[in-house]
């Protein structure tokens, strides 16, 4: 059983797989250095403190190996003579090739996926005419029809596992020390302890509070999910039919919908997914890396957006309202293009994910699948009128809002509006 975004025991059915192709189970994990590379400190802590937290469920023996899976896989299946080699599905541009190559590499041992990190893996949900929808409302709609399995009784106690200190050569490393401190504890039991506590408390009201950030009642399941420390169809199966339940449910739709988009259009990674902006004036020029070295330090002088620039440095996460804002005024106040943005956000977020980041960057472009018109700008000032109503928020992350240290207006927003709707306008 080779583990990679699906960092758990529970509900997981390439686990059950594994369990029914033969008698002893070698589960493992492989550190591949290109990841290591591109996953910013903040992923790379809550991935260790993952492997550490099964690692101790499974009394020691995970396996832990470094390198490159199309080799590490393969050896590991010869030096315990594996009849198969069982995954979940990876549907990223980057795991479809790299799991191409494990199979490749494998030669006669099967390599066997199934399930994948979200409710309907990407693919599933088409027009009738089996083409990939591109405006979320309809494919929510056929998504929601589509339905998905029930969790997966998935269990296993360390005597039907391979002890990894009896392979040979195995290439064992110790789980490596996370880089730096996280605001979100990470692992399996953390993920089902923060989701019963957000069930019991902030379901109920979630519908009507998810956009404030001063109240802080969102789920925070982002990371648990997208390292699969929990699965999403377990989160659906509490979920029942309150209001506040299936605006939830709404949410993990807008994220399968985003997966889907990057399974169809690998390019939108990091390329307009609607070519037709390809064209619009951007700022790129030495004014242009100052301006944005301004955002990046939260010291725009409009607060929310500082508020959220500096809970995103400081803690590794920010709210989904204030992400629309501040991807917003990088774009359209700023001139920016969104994929600075999308990279710093990377850099930086625990729950840094290839389809939702980069598709709500594009949404808030203007660029991506249609839902957002270009022409809608935030305005900072109402946003903050509207959605942190006592300043709460602002003072928490801003505490010198208000008092001479506190920059000016980096500029003037209604200008800086009318600019943005005449560049769009010229093409
Ligand atoms: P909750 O409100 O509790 O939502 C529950 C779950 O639904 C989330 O954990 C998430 O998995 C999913 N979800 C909610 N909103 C969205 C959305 N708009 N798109 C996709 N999935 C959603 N989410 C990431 O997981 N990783 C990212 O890198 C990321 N980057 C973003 C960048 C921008 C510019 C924007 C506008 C949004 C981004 N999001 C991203 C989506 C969203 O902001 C976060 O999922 C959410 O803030 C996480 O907090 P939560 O778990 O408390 O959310």
């Amino acid at each position: 059983m080779w583990l990679r975004r699906d960092l758990r025991l529970g509900d997981l059915p390439p686990l059950i797989a594994a369990q029914e192709s033969g008698d002893e189970v070698l589960i493992c994990f492989v550190v591949d250095p290109r990841l290591e590379k591109s996953s910013g400190p903040r992923r790379l802590s809550f991935l260790f403190d993952s492997l550490r937290d099964l690692d101790e469920q499974l009394s020691g023996r995970l396996l832990v190996v470094r390198g490159r899976p199309d080799e590490e896989i393969p050896r590991l299946a010869r030096a315990v003579d594996a009849m198969s080699v069982h995954v979940s599905e990876d549907y990223s541009p980057f795991g479809r090739r790299r799991d191409g190559a494990v199979a490749e590499a494998l030669g006669d041992t099967p390599f066997e996926a199934v399930g994948s990190p979200y409710l309907v893996s990407p693919g599933r949900v088409t027009k009738s005419d089996g083409e990939p929808y591109k405006v979320f409302t309809p494919y929510f709609k056929q998504w929601r029809s589509h339905g998905w399995r029930a969790p997966a009784s998935s269990s296993v106690s360390a005597t039907d596992l391979v002890d990894p200190s009896t392979i040979k050569r195995s290439g064992r490393i110790k789980i490596p020390a996370a880089p730096t401190e996280l605001s979100l504890p990470a692992g399996e039991r953390a993920a089902a302890q923060r989701w019963r506590a957000f069930v019991d408390d902030d379901l109920p009201g979630y519908d009507d509070d998810r956009d404030r950030p001063d109240l802080d009642v969102t789920s925070r399941m982002s990371a648990y999910l997208k390292f699969g420390n929990i699965h999403p169809r377990t989160l659906a199966a509490d979920l029942g039919r309150s209001k506040g339940a299936q605006a939830y449910l709404r949410e993990l739709a807008f994220r399968d919908f985003y997966a889907d988009v990057l399974y169809h259009w690998p390019k939108s990674a990091w390329h307009n997914w609607n070519s037709q902006f390809d064209d619009i004036a951007l700022d790129t020029d030495k004014s242009a890396y100052e301006r944005f070295d301004t955002w990046k330090a939260g010291r725009t002088g409009f607060p929310l957006v500082d508020a959220g620039m500096r809970q995103l440095a400081e803690s590794g996460f920010m709210h989904n309202r204030v992400r629309m804002l501040t991807a917003s005024f990088l774009v359209k106040d700023l001139h920016l293009p969104w994929w600075w943005g999308a990279q710093w956000f990377l850099d930086q977020l625990i729950d840094g994910d290839m389809a939702s980041n980069q598709h709500g960057w594009q949404w808030a472009a203007g660029t991506g699948t249609d839902a957002a018109p270009y022409f809608r700008v935030f305005n900072p000032d109402t946003q903050a009128g509207r959605f942190d109503p006592d300043g709460e928020y602002v003072k928490r992350w801003v505490p010198e809002y208000g008092s001479d240290d506190y920059p000016d207006p980096m500029v003037d927003h209604k200008a800086e509006r009318e600019e943005a709707l005449r560049r769009f306008g010229e093409i």
